[in-house]
């Protein structure tokens, strides 16, 4: 049953959808599977995109409805959601405040200056370095940011970390399902298996909401990236019974719709091990496509695993959906240093 998102949700247009979807040829014959990728990294124009710009279509509509002029959100230091999040400020011509917080234990002191936070100050956003430590929980430096700007006369829009804790946060990803089944309608193709890293939960959520409204069933397996698979957990389980309860969904969400392999977020959040770095050289080298410490090289681990342990089984049809974050790989030379 098609849940009728864009005729019940408004939604400003700041990607290229659908984006695109094609077979990975070389990582197919490689692996013994039929391997795709679903382009989420490359879909939006703004900054090099990622999966924020899809949930940022309904908040930003939001914050343009309630007239809002300034964006606040919270993210670690080289959070590809802070800066997807300045750059729709900058689109919408509003100011943008950032708390960036030290999630990930990282030593180099170009980690503060490169990569993604280098791009949100290049597009005008404010960056408070503060707080450390990643979890769900709301923080008080979130709080104050909001206040400094209320205090100076503007109308702050509160963006939670990964845009996930929110009434629409799931939304963006139930539409996803929704455009990858008419892909799959127009192809004849279907995929069984999605492979998605996970963290703070609203990709995931959206998109077993939005298969759950489909007909033919399919597995969705998040790979956490959190490195706290029952905190991962516990989030995509809210979000996807808000998201569910939000969009009507005609069915009850299963404990067996969630499936969150807690296997290759190596030793914590934002650092990754001898596996994460293997299957990242291994993407670029066989594909020229671009997979980062902190997410997609972790959920390129777990497919690369999964397929030669027979987990995934050979021949399977697999969807590995890309969701950006190359932006901190320059962040993190020091990991490719040998070799
Ligand atoms: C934020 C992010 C994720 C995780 O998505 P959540 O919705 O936070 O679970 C995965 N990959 C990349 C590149 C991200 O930026």
């Amino acid at each position: 049953m098609p849940l009728d998102l864009d005729s019940r949700f408004p939604r400003l247009s700041l990607g290229f959808f659908p984006s695109a979807l094609h077979r990975l040829d070389r990582l197919s014959r490689l692996l013994g599977i039929e391997l795709w990728a679903k382009r989420d990294d490359a879909a939006s124009g703004l900054a090099f995109g990622g999966n924020k710009i899809r949930k940022l279509e309904y908040l930003a509509a939001a914050a343009v409805a309630e007239g809002c002029d300034t964006l606040v959100s919270i993210g670690n230091i080289q959070s590809n959601h802070t800066r997807q999040v300045a750059a729709v400020a900058a689109k919408l011509g509003m100011k943008c405040r950032l708390v960036q917080e030290e999630w990930t234990r990282w030593d180099d002191p170009a980690y503060g200056q490169v990569g993604n936070i280098l791009l949100s100050r290049l597009m005008g956003a404010t960056t408070i370095l503060e707080g450390a430590g990643y979890s769900t929980a709301e923080k008080d430096s979130w709080h104050r940011a909001l206040e400094a700007v209320r205090r100076e006369g503007g109308r702050p829009y509160a963006i939670p970390a990964g845009a996930s804790d929110h009434p629409l946060g799931g939304l963006g990803y139930a539409r996803f399902a929704e455009e990858l089944a008419a892909q799959e309608a127009a192809s004849g193709m279907f995929f069984d298996t999605v492979i998605t890293a996970t963290c703070t939960g609203s990709t995931q959520a959206g998109m077993v909401v939005g298969f759950a409204a489909q007909d033919r069933p399919r597995r969705v397996i998040g790979i956490d990236t959190a490195a706290d698979a029952a905190m991962t957990r516990a989030a995509v389980t809210r979000i996807a019974q808000a998201t569910a309860d939000l969009v009507g969904l005609p069915r009850a969400l299963r404990e067996d719709d969630i499936v969150i392999d807690p296997r290759f977020a190596g030793p914590d959040y934002g650092l990754p091990d001898a596996a994460t770095i293997a299957a990242i050289r291994l993407a670029a080298e066989t594909e020229g496509m671009l997979t980062d410490p902190v997410y997609e090289g972790k959920s390129m681990a777990g497919l690369i695993a999964m397929a030669r342990s027979g987990e995934i089984p050979p021949g399977a049809r697999v969807l590995y959906v890309h969701l950006g974050g190359a932006p901190a790989l320059n962040a993190y030379h020091r990991a490719f240093a040998a070799g």
